[in-house]
């Protein structure tokens, strides 16, 4: 039985006072949550209140955006995977489609993060997905196919267990258009059989596959329920603690459901 992972990724909002005010409120609320690994991505500013805010909370875990593949060295406004592990974060998430749109990350590079996250115990959040014109030209497959590929290379089977892939259709993304549990289960399906034959199928059965795009407190359920779905990657609607709290109870409830 896989453990759903439901992760916020706040982008470029909340500044350390912001932060410190959601976790007050969310902490409480998921306090007891077990059923669901519940993960949030602050900006880096903001990670040392997150973690004081958290404090001895073992429920809510932490993660960086972003990072870069070397531990030091004259990289003008990055952040190494060194520096977040010493600021106790679990999960950093890779490849996100703005990092690669609007920074021009590609696999290649994605793939030195992605090492380089396992080589500080890091766990990798790698984001993959198709655009719209990828989608309309029947290209699904292809692009997922070549990502996973690309991001995983040299990755151990080990290594591949402790990744998380955020399954991240760009035209759902910010869009208010989220993929239906269909067409989500479809892909991720197809990722979890890619993961096999990139590997092996007991790997690909203990492999973590989130849905990422618009996910909102009335449509987590519906995706969550789907077989190969395993949690979500969630943007504008963790930016609330009310309404990032019903995500993640809504997947916890049909975690429940899925293990009866
Ligand atoms: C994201 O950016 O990872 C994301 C899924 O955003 P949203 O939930 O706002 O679509």
């Amino acid at each position: 039985m896989r453990k759903p992972i439901i992760a916020a990724n706040w982008k470029m909002h909340k500044t350390p006072a912001e932060t410190e005010e959601f976790l007050k409120n969310f902490v409480v609320l998921a306090r007891d949550e077990q059923r669901v690994d519940i993960v949030i991505a602050p900006p880096y500013i903001s990670l040392a209140a997150a973690s004081s805010a958290i404090g001895q909370n073992d429920s809510i875990r932490l993660a960086a955006q972003n990072m870069h593949y070397e531990q030091s060295g004259a990289f003008t406004g990055e952040i190494s995977p060194l520096m977040l592990r010493q600021m106790l974060i679990t999960y950093v998430i890779l490849g996100h489609s703005e990092r690669r749109s609007l920074f021009g990350e590609d696999d290649a590079l994605i793939n030195k993060k992605v090492l380089a996250a396992h080589q500080y115990n890091l766990r990798p959040i790698l984001c993959v997905g198709e655009t719209l014109d990828e989608r309309d030209a029947g290209k699904i497959e292809t692009v997922l196919t070549t990502q996973l590929t690309g991001g995983l290379k040299d990755i151990s089977p080990e290594q591949m267990v402790g990744t998380v892939i955020a399954y991240e259709p760009v035209w759902a993304i910010g869009t208010g258009r989220t993929a239906t549990p269909e067409q989500a289960q479809e892909a991720h399906a197809f990722i979890r059989k890619t993961i096999a034959s990139l590997y092996d199928a007991d790997t690909a059965r203990k492999a973590r596959i989130q849905y990422g795009g618009s996910v909102k407190p009335g449509n987590m359920a519906e995706l969550a329920s789907q077989p190969d779905v395993d949690g979500a990657l969630v943007g504008g609607a963790s930016l609330e603690s009310g309404s990032f709290w019903e995500i993640c109870r809504a997947a916890a409830e049909e975690a429940g459901r899925k293990s009866e």
